[in-house]
């Protein structure tokens, strides 16, 4: 892509994290409570509504991992040493500024390392149960998402009201959509942008503490995408393999897959995991109970911690035809192992229902295996090219 082609609103995204930070220090010095979540089941809206910040707090680097690994075992998913590592280190900012900690029981390897972090800081676990469809379950998680919102109460001494919690359910829709409209512009050919380029557009969400700021933002982006889409322009050429990334969430600094797949010739046209449309496809229902509403939406969020997570299998299936894909890649972590035992039942999907090539990557966050896959990607999108 030639330089002049990529808008300022894009660039604008590139250090958003840095201008977050400043606007996280305003927010601290007007006693804003500052909130660390670690997961997508967490429901920002009531954060906000008692009129505190959230930020994630989900580990993406390499770096803490080492510290990490002098507490935690070696053999644990890298996003949960990197998060813990960030931690023990005290070397995140985001972690550095938050008062409180906010985690979910997802995967055993979270939960258990939840036990040792509420040690460091104020914690507040959410009991996330396992199944998308047994009613019980369903009041088990309204009956959590209530007790969070009392617990937000005392925290912040602020009453969270119903139209409090409707108004953070609109603006979080509205983020939604524009998320949503940036998404779909890849949807076809031209590609005004790359994967790579989308990556901190889509990453930023989770630093947000001007929303209206934020949102404008997007409108921007947005506007302009759309424009250089009109235009004719395309960040690559028309006959680059089209991929879908599925998977383990990933981030600046644990980008490699993402990165590879790109230096190689194929453009990511679409990211299905929870960095990407995973995060912000499912919309709250604007009408009703906002608490019922609120527990459906994030409970059907589909994680692999699900069983069965037939949510992601139909998300998968959905873009892969909506994005017109001409391969998939399951991207996973090494040692998660809901997503790497899940990876087997995508791959039959992807043969047997969508009659697409795939390749499972299973992989750290470390630089050693770089080469190695740089080898078995290229191989893989020369046989799809
Ligand atoms: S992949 Fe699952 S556990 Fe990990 S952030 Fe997403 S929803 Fe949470
Ligand atoms: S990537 Fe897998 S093991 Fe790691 S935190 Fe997410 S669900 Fe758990």
């Amino acid at each position: 892509m030639n330089k002049q082609a990529k808008p300022e609103s894009l660039a604008f995204f590139n250090n958003w994290a840095e201008q977050s930070l400043l606007a996280l220090d305003m927010a601290k010095e007007q006693s804003q409570l500052i909130v660390g979540a670690f997961c997508t089941y967490a429901p920002l809206e009531i954060i906000r509504a008692a009129g505190a910040v959230p930020v994630s707090l989900c580990g993406k680097r390499q770096e803490p991992i080492s510290e990490a690994e002098r507490i935690l075992p070696a053999n644990l998913c890298p996003l949960i040493k990197s998060s813990f590592g960030y931690a023990v280190t005290e070397t995140c900012p985001f972690y550095n500024a938050s008062d409180i900690l906010i985690g979910e029981t997802t995967c055993d390897g979270k939960k258990k390392m939840f036990e040792i972090l509420k040690k460091l800081k104020p914690f507040y676990l959410l009991h996330l149960p396992y199944s998308q469809t047994d009613p019980a379950a369903l009041a088990l998680w309204k009956d959590q998402v209530w007790s969070m919102k009392l617990f937000m109460e005392k925290q912040t001494g602020k009453n969270i009201t119903q139209q409090d919690l409707q108004h953070q359910i609109l603006k979080y829709n509205e983020q939604r959509r524009l998320l949503k409209s940036i998404a779909w512009l890849m949807a076809d050919h031209p590609v005004p942008v790359k994967g790579m380029d989308l990556l901190p557009v889509f990453e930023s969400s989770s630093f947000v503490v001007d929303m209206a700021r934020y949102i404008q933002s997007l409108e921007n982006l947005f506007k302009d995408l759309s424009e250089l889409k009109k235009s004719g322009f395309s960040a690559c050429p028309e006959n680059a393999p089209r991929i879908l990334l599925t998977g383990c969430p990933i981030g600046k600094g644990s980008e490699k897959v993402l990165r590879l797949i790109e230096e190689c010739g194929g453009v990511v046209v679409c990211m299905e995991n929870c960095t990407g449309i995973k995060s912000f496809d499912l919309l709250v229902e604007e009408q009703g109970d906002p608490y019922h509403n609120l527990a459906l939406r994030y409970l059907r969020t589909p994680c692999s911690c699900m069983t069965p997570n037939q949510g992601r299998f139909d998300l998968v299936r959905q873009l892969a035809q909506e994005f017109k894909v001409n391969g998939i890649i399951d991207q996973t972590w090494q040692f998660c192992h809901t997503y790497n035992v899940e990876s087997n039942s995508i791959q039959d999907m992807a043969a047997n229902t969508l009659n697409l090539p795939f390749m499972h990557i299973d992989t750290d966050y470390s630089d050693n295996d770089t080469e190695q896959l740089r080898t078995r990607i290229e191989a893989f999108l020369e046989m799809i090219s």
